[in-house]
């Protein structure tokens, strides 16, 4: 297996980062999640906005978009997989202990995993923490994952595949690795960026395909929203047929297989939307 490391293709066996790399000590990075599909990346140019973004939101050098494009391609060219998943993370690099950044520049590091096609339909629980609609991170796709990791790990004690947090307002947000979306009255709504979620690529392209609005919900829309749906980049749109002990029976719901069926099409008709 290869990896994108220090500006060239290396074996994943012997590529070293430094044991003071500050997405290792503080957490200080930022990562995307690429899907590819038949070799290539899906959504690159999208990909690489959001990690710009993050990138000045944490104060690091903007990546080079032209440098993140040849490494996927040549980890893809050097890993084939029929379906994967491409993980860019992007560091603020060495530097002493503690926050302060040393001189070095950043770290970019470009690995191939693999992925495998998920299940229409999961259960999500709620959990009790909140996320920060109004934080220093908020919106950032940053390396600073552990809550996500906890929360996750008490979705999977529940028989879930998904955590969903509420904001520090009680709306609904978004969960460790996805955005939501509910039904109600036959239309589509998920929480706007305000709510403090992630600017998802997977939620942009369903929103503008499916039509769906950007709507402040309570978190307790769950208990009586028609269907339930997830979007990532690793899920796409997934059904859900249970939140806490609420049972969604027959997900995925008829608007839900709709917009399966319409982000199926239209992304696979073209790689780069
Ligand atoms: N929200 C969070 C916190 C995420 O980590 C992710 C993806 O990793 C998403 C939402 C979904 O974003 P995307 O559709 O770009 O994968």
């Amino acid at each position: 297996m290869k990896i994108w490391l220090d500006g060239g293709l290396q074996d994943t066996e012997s590529a070293r980062v430094s044991v003071f790399d500050h997405g290792l000590t503080v957490g200080d990075g930022i990562f995307e999640t690429v899907k590819a599909v038949a070799g290539r990346p899906f959504a690159l140019t999208r990909h690489l906005d959001r990690l710009t973004r993050s990138a000045r939101g944490l104060g690091l050098p903007d990546p080079d978009h032209d440098e993140v494009r040849r490494a996927c391609a040549a980890v893809l060219d050097a890993n084939p997989a029929p379906l994967g998943r491409l993980r860019i993370t992007y560091t603020g690099g060495h530097g002493p202990l503690g926050s302060d950044r040393g001189e070095h520049g950043p770290t970019l590091v470009v690995a191939l995993g693999e992925t495998t096609r998920r299940p229409d339909s999961t259960a999500v629980i709620t959990v009790p923490w909140t996320r920060n609609e109004r934080g220093a991170l908020t919106g950032l796709k940053t390396t600073s994952y552990a809550e996500n990791v906890v929360a996750l790990a008490r979705a999977r004690e529940q028989g879930a595949s998904e955590a969903l947090f509420g904001n520090t307002v009680g709306q609904l947000c978004e969960g460790t690795g996805s955005n939501v979306f509910v039904v109600l009255d036959g239309e589509i709504h998920t929480p706007p960026l305000a709510s403090g979620c992630l600017a998802g690529i997977t939620r942009a392209l369903t929103a503008e395909w499916t039509g769906a609005r950007e709507t402040d919900l309570p978190l307790d829309v769950l208990e009586r929203a028609d269907e339930v749906f997830l979007t990532s980049t690793l899920r796409d749109v997934q059904a859900v047929h249970r939140v806490d002990g609420r049972e969604l029976p027959g997900a995925p719901g008829p608007v839900t297989a709709k917009a399966m069926r319409i982000f199926e099409e239209r992304a696979g008709h073209d790689l780069d939307p």
